[in-house]
């Protein structure tokens, strides 16, 4: 089962985008489009099949080009970042398109597109958020058509972030370790989750995330999938892992509830039946984990 936000499909044009004149070329091509993003979400079409908005780049004095890539025809897929517009401009480009979270772009668009907004998104975030060089602090400026930013003062180049977070299963005897993180509602619960530290592998992560936030012990990580999650820019790994048990108790600030719950438990909630235990929604490859788990239970796997 591909998970949303995986698939997209356009040609990144990694080569293309490293040569200034070729940049121009692009911009200037009549075919070129640009999808939209805006802090809230991406722009996407009024009409019979879900889609993202594109719009043709009348934009021609745009200082910072954002070039996503190229489709399967060749032509040029820009970004633009709603929020960078003047009014007049926005309302223009609005017209015909809605405004949609990312978290309905990932349910209700094709993969292709859903991974697209994905990396719209991540990419649009980035820039938002490091305009300033993290050695000596002068307004950066783009390179690359958006794809690194360059300090005018010290030379430093940044490149876009992706953070790792490791998300897993623990399993005890059939059971499985869910937590309800602070703030969430009365009985929404997920399995474990954080970021890899500086200097720590992604296996080890899982062990300490695990520990950490539960106080139980897990032991043989085993890595499964991955799935972006440009919330802002995190990449999610997700493993499966066991315990030997133990009384699971929130040992951190992150959950309020943990416990061990049972596959017929987690097998109703899956299918919505259970009315104490709501699981992540389907976008989530917290969901997908949670599904493989069950499914291979029910199959009578390890
Ligand atoms: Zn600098």
């Amino acid at each position: 089962m591909p998970r949303p936000f995986t698939g997209m499909a356009l040609d990144r044009a990694s080569a293309e985008r490293k040569d200034p004149a070729e940049i121009e070329r692009l911009l200037l091509d009549p075919q070129a489009r640009a999808l939209v993003a805006a802090d809230g979400g991406v722009l996407v079409a009024d009409g019979a099949s879900p889609a993202l908005l594109r719009v043709p780049l009348v934009v021609r004095s745009w200082s910072e080009p954002i070039l996503l890539g190229l489709d399967s025809g060749g032509e040029p897929v820009f970004a633009v970042d709603l929020d960078s517009l003047a009014p007049g401009m926005r309302a223009q480009i609005t017209d015909g398109a809605r405004l949609t979270s990312l978290r309905e772009a990932g349910t209700q668009l094709p993969r292709a597109e859903a991974g697209l907004a994905a990396y719209m998104a991540a990419l649009l975030n980035w820039h938002r958020r490091h305009r300033f060089c993290s050695t000596c602090g002068t307004n950066t400026v783009i390179e690359e058509a958006g794809h690194s930013r360059r300090c005018p003062r010290c030379g430093a180049h940044h490149f876009p972030r992706t953070d790792p977070v490791v998300i897993m299963t623990v399993e005890h005897e059939r059971r499985l370790l869910l937590g309800r993180r602070a703030g969430w509602p009365a009985g929404r619960c997920s399995v474990l989750a954080g970021f890899i530290s500086p200097g720590e592998s992604a296996e080890e992560a899982v062990i300490r995330e695990v520990r950490e936030e539960s106080g139980i012990i897990a032991r043989e990580p085993c890595y499964v999938t991955s799935q972006p999650w440009p919330f802002p820019s995190s990449l999610m790994l997700g493993f499966d892992a066991v315990s030997d048990g133990g009384d699971p108790a929130p040992a951190d600030d992150e959950l309020d509830e943990v416990g061990w719950f049972s596959l017929d438990a987690v097998c109703d909630a899956v299918a919505e039946r259970n009315p104490v235990l709501q699981l992540p929604p389907p976008v989530s490859i917290a969901r997908f984990l949670i599904e493989r788990w069950v499914a291979r239970k029910q199959a009578g796997g390890s």
